[in-house]
């Protein structure tokens, strides 16, 4: 068994560093290829792709994360019968942490791809390498320490947006504020940051990026990488939601070569959900964020390839070799035979003077533990009266947040599954104010001060200082991008799917043949995770049948959207 230096670690030990008994190590060694290392070697350099999983044959190794103060701090070392990696290595992305050969080493050397046919060969064998990957992030994650690091103050908009963007990725960070951590003061001194150009981040590899747009950060992390041009998809699945994840893991592990776009980060919506309660078979409940990952890391098992962030801004009908080109903010284009739109909706703002102004800061769309504790021991205001306000006002609740709910309607009820109303009802620290709504924001800086909602048919007004500012309010679908592209839509935006574009088409599939949608972006679909996953396991029969016969047919409907 591998020796772990940190006590958390200590949990779960045996399934985090399973060892592999002569046996096994004979399973895998068709996979991999030996190679030798001398002592004092590297074998990983955090920030840099290493070349997969390693299994130690001989000899040991040393795994350590470094700040940017040059300070080692060792993780675990490796013998006889471990491997080394975790998550970045099944998806070839950077590494995370530094690794040394403490002594001469023989290794089997695993790659990305052949790791991933393992997982998939070795059912049992694959199962616990997979596991042990998953609670190796997990562990590192849970360690609060890592070469990524945000400097900045933790109620800063863009700071909130960076720790956002990363924990939705599940990379790994750290925030280190320079008014009160020594750290960040040790770092501002030695890169000779500027106060004022506040929030940086230093990556791994040693880059320093000032107020970063995700996309940015995510290149310069190796989250995403560069589309190679000649290729051409079976599938090209846009969205990265429930819906998308699910056809990528179906698709995938029916062997067709699947890429899934995302512009924000894997999820959806359901990935913003702080409690879904009503998915099969979690009878306790699960965090859409734990539900999403699952589902994103059981993809990326089967072989899809993920392309996050990176926005679709346009389809179009490609050569006959490859039928469809999704066209990408960055100017770059994916190539594929089908494609699947999977682009969901997004929140709905109301007409409220100044919304902008304190939109960086103050106004959140999801309630996730960031939001709990910027708001930690205050009030907050919370419009909306569907499921998801509701998951989100018990979930700000029971985090010590006193939340004033204002509902447009008369009653929770006519909008609200009966268990979250009964659950709302018994909430302390909830008040909930029906036919309300806001009507003024205070404040400076960009910062929220004040919130004045009107009350009922009276229109009485009420002032309070608020700092935060919580919206439920629907969602409009994600199909701008499809502008011109022939894919028709309802009048609210929607793709029209099946017979509503010609009697003859697939259910799921769009007025452009081969193209097809599914999820919250469709219309007429139910709005629920369960709803999303099925369609996306549903799309899967449609794809093949289509993919097996690519005769065009002619779309009947025009774009009315
Ligand atoms: C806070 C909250 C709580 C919820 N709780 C529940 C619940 O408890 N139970 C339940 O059943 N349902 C719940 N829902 C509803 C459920 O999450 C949605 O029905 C479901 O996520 C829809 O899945 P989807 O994959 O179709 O779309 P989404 O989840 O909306 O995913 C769409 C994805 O597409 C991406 N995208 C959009 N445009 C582009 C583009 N141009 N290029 C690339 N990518 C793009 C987005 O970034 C997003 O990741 C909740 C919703 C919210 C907001």
């Amino acid at each position: 068994m591998a020796q772990s230096s940190q006590s958390i670690f200590a949990q779960r030990q045996d399934q985090t560093f399973p060892k592999l008994d002569p046996a096994e190590i004979e399973r895998v060694r068709g996979f991999g290829e030996i190679r030798f290392y001398a002592a004092g070697e590297r074998l990983m350099t955090a920030g840099q792709v290493a070349p997969g999983v390693v299994v130690v044959l001989r000899g040991s190794v040393a795994v350590t994360e470094h700040d940017h103060l040059d300070v080692h701090q060792p993780l675990v070392t490796y013998c006889t019968g471990d491997f080394m990696g975790e998550l970045a290595q099944l998806a070839g992305r950077p590494a995370l942490a530094d690794a040394v050969a403490e002594q001469a080493v023989e290794a089997l050397i695993i790659s990305p791809q052949r790791l991933r046919a393992l997982i998939v060969a070795e059912a049992d064998l694959g199962e616990r390498i997979m596991r042990a990957l998953i609670l190796r992030r997990t562990a590192i994650l849970q360690t609060g320490t890592s070469a990524t690091v945000i400097l900045g103050r933790a109620e800063d908009g863009d700071v909130v947006r960076l720790q956002g963007f990363l924990r939705r990725n599940i990379h790994p960070h750290q925030l280190l504020n320079p008014e009160i951590d020594a750290q960040a003061k040790a770092l501002i001194e030695r890169f000779h940051i500027d106060g004022g150009q506040l929030p940086i981040v230093l990556c791994p590899s040693g880059q320093m990026l000032r107020n970063p747009g995700e996309d940015e950060l995510a290149r310069c992390l190796g989250l995403v990488q560069p589309i190679a041009p000649d290729r051409v998809y079976d599938v090209a699945v846009v969205g990265a939601g429930p819906a998308g994840l699910a056809t990528a893991v179906y698709a995938a592990s029916e062997g067709l070569s699947v890429i899934v776009l995302d512009c924000r980060a894997f999820g959806g919506q359901a990935g913003a959900s702080a409690r879904i309660e009503n998915y099969l078979g979690f009878p306790t409940g699960i965090s859409g964020m734990a539900l999403m990952a699952r589902a994103h890391n059981q993809a990326q098992k089967f072989g899809a390839e993920m392309a996050i962030p990176d926005e679709a801004t346009g389809l179009a009908q490609g050569s006959a070799s490859s039928s469809f080109v999704v066209n990408l903010q960055n100017r770059e284009r994916v190539s594929a035979r089908s494609v699947v739109i999977a682009t969901g909706a997004r929140y709905r703002r109301p007409e409220v003077k100044d919304l902008d102004a304190f939109e960086a800061s103050s106004v959140h769309y999801w309630a996730s533990p960031i939001e709990a504790r910027l708001c930690a021991g205050q009030e907050v205001v919370l419009v909306g009266a569907g499921n998801s306000a509701g998951q989100a006002v018990v979930y700000l609740a029971s985090q010590g947040v006193k939340v004033w709910m204002l509902v447009r309607r008369s009653d929770l009820a006519a909008t609200m599954s009966r268990y979250l109303v009964d659950r709302i009802r018994g909430l302390a620290n909830v008040e909930v104010l029906t036919s309300a709504e806001i009507s003024g924001l205070e404040g400076h800086d960009g910062m929220l001060e004040a919130v004045t909602w009107r009350v009922g048919t009276t229109g009485q007004e009420v002032r309070r200082p608020i700092k935060h500012l919580f919206l439920f309010i629907g969602a409009d679908p994600n199909t701008d991008w499809l502008a011109g592209s022939g894919v028709a839509l309802d009048r609210k935006g929607f793709v029209l799917t099946g017979p509503e574009t010609n009697a003859a088409s697939h259910l799921l599939e769009t007025s452009m043949h081969g193209v097809f949608a599914i999820g919250d972006v469709r219309s007429g679909s139910t709005k629920r995770v369960a709803a999303a996953v099925g369609e996306g396991a549903q799309v899967v029969a449609a794809l093949h049948s289509f993919l097996a016969d690519k005769v065009p047919k002619p779309s009947v409907l025009e774009h009315v959207g």
